[in-house]
């Protein structure tokens, strides 16, 4: 059976995001930003927190990890990586491993960049991907921990997802990463369209994630960077596309 889903703003710019396997009564909560929102959303649903998949140990992604172990007993999982900053951490996962959710596989996709021990989760099965904030829709993570290199390389990891896979990041960012993408890229049709439908969407007060690998490889600036019009606007037109990934996130640090 499919998963239920149910996405949620909280603090600031995040999203909180539940998943649930209606025949088991298993459901996970993907980070856990604020206890409060968590708590409202399971009310708001019905469902009963049993896990938490952790990204990376950010605060805004494991702030309510502590109190909501205590309300629901439910678990805590994370990347090995960086398990003793994560609070609550009860089990831990690397690159490669399958975490059985409710006969789902998840498969965890290690991506640092954005932190060292940074992980993606991807259903195949269901084609899904909750990736963080390694990737956002036109976006991706600020490089705090990890290289520029690295973070490329997660990215190429992400983007080497089937198409139709619908992707769920850490944050609201979409506006302003469109307004940065249009510096770059606005010969670029797909972006143009994109960016009508993501300023009808925040207008009405309404999300813009999930996105899709399919559309993020189409009008994301970072994962266009091999692109000859990418290229052209950072006037790199030979370096590797690494090289043009890095001068656009940081240009990106420093835009206004
Ligand atoms: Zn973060
Ligand atoms: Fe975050």
């Amino acid at each position: 059976m499919a998963l239920a889903i149910f996405q949620f703003p909280c603090l600031s710019d995040n999203y909180g995001v539940l998943i649930h396997d209606e025949a088991s009564g298993r459901t996970a909560s993907i980070d856990a930003p604020d206890a409060a929102a968590v708590s409202a959303a399971l009310d708001k649903t019905g469902w009963r927190l049993t896990e938490i998949l952790t990204t990376h140990h950010h605060a805004d992604h494991t702030d309510g990890n502590l109190a909501l172990k205590t309300t629901t007993g439910c678990t805590i999982t994370g990347p090995s990586y960086e398990a003793d900053t994560i609070p609550g951490i009860d089990n831990t996962l690397s690159e490669g491993d399958v975490y059985d959710f409710a006969g789902h596989p998840v498969h965890v996709i290690h991506t640092p960049g954005h932190t060292l021990g940074h992980v993606a989760y991807y259903l195949p099965e269901d084609g899904l991907a909750f990736v963080g904030d390694t990737m956002f829709a036109l976006g991706c993570g600020r490089v705090f921990e990890g290289t520029l290199d690295q973070m490329w390389d997660s990215l190429q990891k992400l983007a080497a997802l089937p198409d139709e896979t619908v992707v769920y990041c850490g944050h609201e960012y979409t506006e302003s990463n469109l307004r940065f993408a249009m510096t770059i890229d606005a010969a670029n049709p797909a972006l143009v369209a994109r960016g009508e439908e993501i300023r009808a969407l925040r207008a009405a007060g309404k999300p813009t994630v999930p996105t899709t690998i399919a559309a993020e490889k189409a009008t994301n600036p970072y994962l266009r960077a091999g692109d000859p019009k990418v290229r052209a606007a950072m006037d790199m037109p030979t370096a590797p596309a690494s090289e043009v990934f890095a001068a656009i996130r940081t240009a990106k640090d420093n835009f206004k």
